[in-house]
């Protein structure tokens, strides 16, 4: 197994931001992984996908692990579902397009989200009013520290709104996922925003959809590629009766979407906003001026730039409106 030095990172990570990992490798199959961790027990080990949902403030002082894992495969199949099993390195949305282009439901409100399989279920990626976790039954992995393979059914995995076992510990490469997806389309409605891209039309195909899906993310969201971000920064916040309350009484506007009876869903875009960060900039880095929630990196290589925006923004929401907004971004 080629293990390499030294390795610049920027081009690993959707905000462009310098680290150096001082060792490198990208694992082609399972044996080769478990080879790989067993060789270097010692060093501390990062695992990256896409790089869209992270960034370095530093050199990485470690095994940097980037597996390159392709295929996909059929589990099980009947006249109602299908089971297919999809290699960590595949790309998300041609995945999501594959399934969409052979009528496999279930997927399909997560079009256009950039990733990698593997690291889908790693925050339980949602859009639209879908969870990936909704259609996962299982997530085959590889313990980071032993290299031993461990599967987690859907249930092992304790999925969370953005968060799973895997964000929590950090212990497992996930080398595979299986998705069970239905062979029927009925579309429901979970989403104003959609239904109003749809157009009043009550009975969209599954590609109708998708379309609908990848024309709003283009309006809304930055491309990467221009202007290097990580999507939504932060995650929503969930208040209890009492928090929600209080919010009303200093933003009595503010969003809020009930989960139940004693907790309720409130928008860090809007308090972003009322906090004065809509289309601000800060040297390099600043807000997208179509969506808040979304940092942009205007010219900097230094994650610690982005760090001290982030904590600014933080301690002003607080200071504002009692909340302390949680990075869904992870920092390295
Ligand atoms: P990375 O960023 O490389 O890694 C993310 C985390 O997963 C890291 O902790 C990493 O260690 C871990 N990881 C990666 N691969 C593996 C693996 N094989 N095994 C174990 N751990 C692994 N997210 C949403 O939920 N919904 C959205 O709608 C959405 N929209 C976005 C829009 C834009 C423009 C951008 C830039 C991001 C968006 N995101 C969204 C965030 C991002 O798409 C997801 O978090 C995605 O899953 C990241 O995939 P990745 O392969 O780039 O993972
Ligand atoms: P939006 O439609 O402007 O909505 C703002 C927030 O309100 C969303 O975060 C959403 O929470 C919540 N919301 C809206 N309708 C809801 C409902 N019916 N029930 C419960 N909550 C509701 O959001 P947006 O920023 O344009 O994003 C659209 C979708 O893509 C959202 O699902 C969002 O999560 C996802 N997205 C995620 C990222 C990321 O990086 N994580 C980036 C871009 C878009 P939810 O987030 O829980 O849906």
């Amino acid at each position: 197994m080629n293990v390499k030095h030294n390795i610049q990172l920027k081009p690993y990570n959707s905000f462009r931001t310098q680290g150096y990992a001082k060792l490198f490798c990208e694992p082609t199959s399972v044996e080769e992984l478990s080879e790989i961790i067993k060789q270097y027990p010692d060093e501390k080990k990062l695992v990256i996908g896409g790089g869209f949902n992270l960034f370095f403030t530093k050199d990485y002082d470690g095994l940097v692990i980037h597996p390159q894992m392709k295929g996909t495969n059929i589990w099980y199949e009947d006249a109602s579902l299908i089971e297919i099993e999809a290699s960590a390195s595949e790309d998300w949305d041609d995945f999501v397009a594959h399934c969409v282009d052979n009528h496999y439901a279930g997927l399909e409100n997560l079009s256009l989200i950039p990733s990698t399989v593997g690291a889908a279920p790693v925050q339980n990626i949602g859009a639209y009013g879908i969870e990936v976790k909704d259609v996962i039954t299982l997530v085959r992995t590889v313990n980071i520290h032993t290299g031993e393979q461990k599967d987690f059914t859907n249930q092992m995995c304790e999925f969370e709104y953005r968060d799973s076992i895997f964000k929590r510990t950090g212990d497992y490469v996930i080398t595979s996922v299986v998705f069970r997806l239905k062979k029927h389309f009925a579309y429901r409605e979970k989403y104003i925003d959609l239904s109003q891209e749809l157009k009043g039309n009550k009975y969209p195909t599954i590609r109708e959809v998708r379309d609908a899906i990848i024309r709003i993310r283009n309006r809304k969201l930055p491309d990467y590629n221009l202007l290097p971000n990580a999507g939504s920064f932060f995650k929503n916040p969930f208040l209890t009766y009492d928090e929600k309350e209080k919010l009303i009484k200093l933003l009595p506007n503010a969003t809020i979407h009930n989960v139940n009876e004693n907790c309720f869903k409130t928008s860090s875009a809007f308090l972003l906003d009322k906090a004065g960060y809509k289309n601000k900039r800060n040297g390099l880095v600043g807000t997208y001026e179509h969506h808040s929630l979304i940092i942009v990196n205007y010219g900097t290589e230094r994650g610690q730039d982005i760090v001290n925006f982030i904590e600014e923004i933080r301690q002003e929401v607080h200071a504002q409106f009692n909340i302390w907004l949680e990075p869904e971004v992870r920092m390295y």
